[in-house]
């Protein structure tokens, strides 16, 4: 955000009243002009929630390393690694109701960032790009615990004080700006960096001590009455790497970041954490903590390429792969390219050392060995999908996660259709992606339907399946690419 040169037109907010024919015409038409335009009127009866900040003088763009303490307007802009509210219950008018701390870092730096407020909700969570106006910088007061990589401090009121400006970009966040970790070199080691085992063994003794992991899971809010008999909340988000597996107790405030997080996806940086081991490492924020969500470091990339892995292996059901095989051309062509199972197991074993085709799309006939509709349904796992990294099964087409409580569309388990063979090879039960159109055409019938069948219409099914034989238009691709799994487009019963 370019600091904000003010105008002299800034100063002289321009309303119609700039166009004195039409409010004079106006006015006399109703009644006798009180010498107000509508608008202003309209203004004063209801002020706007949040007027745009003008800035009645000119603030320095700086990067945050550059910042000195002492009376000076500048502006910054950086993202949230930590976060702290301390409420301050208080019936006076005009008084703060409550100040967040925050510790904002850009490329270069970090500093805190106290935002006192009255009645404006700030919605702020880790990883959030902010911007900052303030006229002074202060030292960190001796014995305020000032993290020794934000040792500055700059306090603000925004809604009492028009000096100060705070601003959140939501809209306008791509992504791309301020994610690299503190004093991050290109192509060299980020010092401090260990594995989550090498944590537990004794590494949280190393000074600014660093841990990179993904979201494995995200638990749902949970209240409680602190020690001091106040309200608190508390989401564990469970975390691994390539080592170990943990947990990490987010509470009050930044409970709010677990809902911008998703399982499997999301990377943390987390830097000087606090810690307990109880049976598994335990982390929380401590108020030097830094926690960078997503940081762009070839480390990051690396760990999520392997929570992608292994999700996919994992996955009970994962979803059928959009926009990585051209269909259509393949099934519009005269010419049918036909497969059989051990040409595509072949492909499979070369791929890894970048022999065959990385890609294919084709056709297979294969007669269906084996049905577990109905064990499955008896089970209660006919239908099937993920949320918060927890496999969920059920017999409806949709329920709710019983981490995070939001609702799960689930999919046919993969597992009803059993064995699948050629002439040359078989398929392993539940080894099959398949496309919303395949199971339409496999099961006859709508998921809905299949889930309110009874369990008669159920054994016809299975019967009516088994040893038949299936046409299927799939698509395959080596496991850089996306799955590494046969995803079946369309299936045509023989
Ligand atoms: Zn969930």
């Amino acid at each position: 955000m370019p600091p904000h040169n003010p105008s002299i037109q800034s100063y002289f907010p321009s309303t119609s009243s700039s166009r004195p024919t039409e409010a004079t015409s106006s006015s006399s038409s109703s009644r006798p002009g009180d010498g107000f335009t509508a608008a202003e009127l309209e203004r004063a009866l209801n002020p706007p929630v949040n007027p745009p900040w003008r800035p009645a003088h000119e603030y320095d763009e700086v990067e945050i390393a550059e910042l000195v303490p002492g009376p000076r307007r500048v502006t910054f802009m950086g993202r949230i690694v930590n976060l702290y509210d301390r409420a301050m219950p208080s019936k006076a008018p005009n008084a703060a109701r409550g100040c967040l701390k925050l510790i904002v870092k850009d490329n270069t730096g970090a500093i805190t960032v106290r935002l006192w407020y009255a009645r404006t909700p700030y919605h702020l969570y880790l990883g959030l790009l902010v911007s900052v106006w303030t006229p002074h910088i202060s030292n960190g007061e001796p014995g305020s615990l000032a993290p020794p990589s934000a040792p500055f401090v700059t306090s603000i009121f925004p809604e009492r004080d028009r000096g100060c400006h705070f601003m959140v970009h939501k809209n306008s966040d791509d992504g791309t700006l301020y994610n690299a970790p503190l004093r991050y070199q290109v192509r060299r080691p980020l010092g401090g960096l260990m594995t989550l085992k090498s944590f537990t063994d004794g590494g949280y003794e190393v000074e600014g001590a660093k841990i990179l992991v993904c979201v494995k899971s995200l638990g749902p809010k949970k209240k409680f009455t602190n020690k001091k008999g106040l309200p608190s909340e508390r989401v564990q988000v469970q975390i691994f790497d390539d080592t170990a597996e943990g947990t990490l107790d987010l509470w009050d405030t930044s409970t709010a970041s677990a809902a911008h997080w998703t399982a499997s996806n999301t990377v943390l940086l987390i830097s000087s954490p606090g810690w307990h081991a109880d049976r598994r490492v335990k982390i929380y924020l401590t108020s030097s903590t830094f926690i960078d969500v997503d940081p762009n470091i070839p480390d990051a990339e690396w760990l999520w390429r392997f929570a992608q892995r292994l999700t996919r292996r994992e996955h009970v059901n994962p979803p059928f792969p959009e926009g990585v095989f051209d269909f259509e051309m393949a099934m519009s062509s005269p010419m049918r390219v036909k497969y059989l199972l051990a040409d595509i197991d072949e492909f499979a074993r070369s791929a890894p050392q970048g022999h065959g085709p990385e890609k294919f799309v084709g056709y297979l006939n294969v007669l269906v060995l084996e049905t577990n509709i109905v064990s499955n349904f008896r089970r209660h796992m006919l239908m099937c999908n993920e949320c918060c990294g927890i496999p969920i099964f059920n017999n409806s087409t949709s329920t709710a996660c019983k981490q995070c409580d939001q609702p799960v569309q689930l999919r046919p388990n993969p597992k009803i259709i059993g064995t699948l063979v050629d002439e040359t090879g078989s398929t392993s039960p539940g080894n099959l992606i398949l496309s919303n159109l395949a199971w339409a055409n496999i099961l006859g019938q709508t998921n809905d339907e299949l889930v309110s069948s009874p369990v008669n219409d159920l054994l016809q099914l299975e019967e009516r399946l088994l040893y038949r034989h299936m046409t299927l238009v799939f698509g395959w691709a080596a496991e850089e690419e996306n799955v590494g799994r046969l995803c079946v487009y369309d299936v045509q019963v023989c």
